[in-house]
């Protein structure tokens, strides 16, 4: 099974899909966490990919698609994956369709999560992630138990350089602009579910996974009497 979370920045999208990859054995392919990794590396990818982050603006789909290209063709990729900050936009949703397609994959499930922009600037304000592991924090909503250490690695915990209040802002503008046609594509051609995720994170969690699993019920159901 291969599954689209959808949503704005601080919507819960990296905290969910590391969860939820854990518990499913799927990969979880974010391209903003592999964007920053690059970043990191300064890789070719990663010097031409760091202005535009900086600045909170979407990388070119050639970058990212290339990506995604290479990442969903590894073994881990073989039972399901969670798509996490990809798609964007509606180019790459349909060039998403079309390398799952050449493996012989497709998209099944699509999961919105719904906010509203004072939650999330709440959230994004706060946030803070292990320099080491990039498990998710919160200085208020999800505490480590020592302060700035990882509680999984005992890594440093850092705020990422686009936290900062005028790229959120930034960040929100493109989402906004970007994601309306990005559902309706959804809605039109897949199973596509909002979700309400102004909720603390592990509500949301148990939604998505009663999904997923009422997801499996059914096609082994369908399988069975095919
Ligand atoms: P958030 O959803 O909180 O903004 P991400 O980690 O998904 O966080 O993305 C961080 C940044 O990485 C984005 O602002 C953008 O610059 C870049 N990025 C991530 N995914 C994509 C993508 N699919 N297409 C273009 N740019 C991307
Ligand atoms: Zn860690």
């Amino acid at each position: 099974m291969n599954l689209i979370i959808l949503g704005a920045p601080g919507s819960g999208k990296g905290t969910q899909s590391v969860k939820l990859s854990k518990e499913l054995s799927f990969a979880h392919i974010s391209t903003g966490d592999m964007l920053r990794e690059a970043v990191k590396n300064e890789t070719d990818l990663g010097k031409k990919a760091r202005e535009y982050m900086q600045k909170g603006q979407l990388v070119p789909d050639e970058l990212v698609i290339g990506l995604i290209d290479q990442r969903i063709k590894q073994k881990d990729a073989e039972r399901g994956i969670i798509f996490d900050g990809f798609p964007r936009n509606i180019n790459q949703a349909k060039s998403l369709d079309k390398i799952l397609n050449e493996n012989n994959k497709s998209v099944d499930t699509v999961i919105n999560l719904e906010t509203t922009e004072d939650v999330v600037i709440q959230r994004l304000c706060g946030r803070r992630v292990c320099k080491k592991c990039g498990a998710i924090f919160h200085i208020k909503n999800m505490p480590a138990k020592i302060e700035g250490v990882c509680d999984h690695c005992q890594g440093e915990l850092y705020q990422r350089a686009d936290d900062k209040e005028e790229t959120i802002k930034k960040r929100l503008d493109v989402y906004t602009k970007e994601n309306a046609a990005l559902m309706k594509f959804y809605q039109e051609n897949k199973k596509f579910i909002s979700l309400d995720a102004n909720h603390d994170a592990d509500i949301v969690y148990k939604e998505i996974l009663d999904l997923v699993n009422d997801y499996n019920k059914n096609t082994s159901r369908a399988a069975t009497s095919a």
